[in-house]
């Protein structure tokens, strides 16, 4: 079969497509047969050996994938089963859904929701999921549309991206950053009602606490565009932080905290319990569909994946890439 490979070779990392050995499945372990599989940030930085995700070598990247059981040794799937799978171990240490065949344990598996195609579930991916668990955080800590502005970070990446379209379609108005002002037609189609240009929001300024602004963060980058977001949150307003692209620091102040009882809530799709993820994949297959998917995808091969991947860590790149197999 095709897989995308990541080698050590000589203390360097090289990758693209190569034939390997379908993998032997063992006892609780099915064999999927990729239909879809996508692209994220973490896949980019497994492909460089970033040791935070990846420290086994040879791999194949792809921490998210959907298709079809082509053999089962489990109890709970059967040949023929549509199915998901996003996150624990899959495209860190364990071989990802960037192969046309993936061994995987079924413990990590959810059964795709009636409502979504195999492709749809992958224009998701990881980035659905992880948009879907921050925006339920801000709607179980009881921020409203009539509460004001939700600011949406990272805009054209995508988790920023879904969490645009989601929050628009539940009636929210969305405020968006981004680096890319040829971007900005692209955010407003998606439903985003203003966007603030990356340049222009990151910016220290040293004062603990600006003029009250938003009623909740979706935040994807961290570093100094979460700390002057949170500075600007409403009154009982609600934070989600979900990655670093910008820094995995974060230096704050603990005013907005406690003079304004704010809330920031970290978010995690990876060792979410799949109990919880079956749960946000059947909201994402119901109120948070959206009908936006094509316009925010791009459809790639497996020899489309090292580009994409140079220009996901250039920050080049908005919207979601799918890996058709
Ligand atoms: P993408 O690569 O799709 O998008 C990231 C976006 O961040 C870019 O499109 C760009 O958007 C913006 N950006 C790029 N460089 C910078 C910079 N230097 N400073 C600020 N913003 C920048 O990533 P994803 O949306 O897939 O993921 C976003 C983050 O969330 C990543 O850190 C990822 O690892 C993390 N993540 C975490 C998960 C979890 O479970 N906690 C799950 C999934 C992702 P623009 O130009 O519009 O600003």
């Amino acid at each position: 079969m095709k897989a995308y490979v990541v080698e050590k070779i000589n203390d360097k990392f090289i990758s693209g497509v190569k034939e390997v050995d379908i993998p032997i499945i063992n006892n609780n372990e099915v064999l999927i047969k990729t239909a879809y599989s996508s692209l994220n940030f973490k896949d980019a930085l497994s492909s460089i050996g970033n040791k935070g995700v990846t420290q086994n070598f040879p791999h194949i990247t792809g921490i998210d994938l959907a298709g079809i059981i082509e053999e089962s040794k489990s109890e709970l799937f059967k040949k023929g089963d549509k199915v998901i799978v996003t996150g624990y171990d899959l495209g860190m240490n364990t071989n990802g859904g960037h192969s046309q065949f993936v061994k995987v344990q079924d413990k990590w598996i959810i059964k795709k929701p009636k409502n979504l195609s195999l492709k749809e579930s992958m224009i998701y991916g990881t980035a659905g999921l992880t948009a879907a668990l921050s925006i339920n955080e801000l709607l179980k800590n009881g921020v409203k549309k009539e509460d004001g502005d939700i600011l949406v970070t990272g805009a054209s990446g995508g988790v920023g991206s879904i969490s645009i379209a989601v929050l628009s379609k539940l009636g929210f108005n969305v405020i968006a950053i981004s680096g890319k002002e040829d971007k900005i037609p692209y955010l407003k189609s998606l439903g985003a009602n203003e966007v603030i240009l990356r340049n222009t929001f990151d910016k220290v300024d040293k004062r603990p606490l600006l003029k009250e602004k938003f009623a909740g963060i979706i935040d994807t980058v961290g570093g100094n565009i979460l700390n002057e977001a949170l500075k600007s949150i409403k009154y009982n307003g609600v934070a989600t932080c979900c990655g670093l692209v910008s820094s995995y620091e974060l230096h704050t102040n603990v005013f907005p905290f406690i003079l304004r009882a704010i809330r920031l809530i970290g978010i995690d799709s990876v060792e979410a319990k799949l109990e919880k993820k079956d749960l946000m994949w059947n909201q994402i297959s119901n109120e948070f569909k959206i009908k936006s998917l094509d316009t925010l995808t791009k459809q790639i091969s497996l020899n489309e994946i090292k580009e994409t991947y140079e220009n996901i860590l250039l920050g080049k790149i908005s919207s979601r890439y799918i890996v058709k197999f």
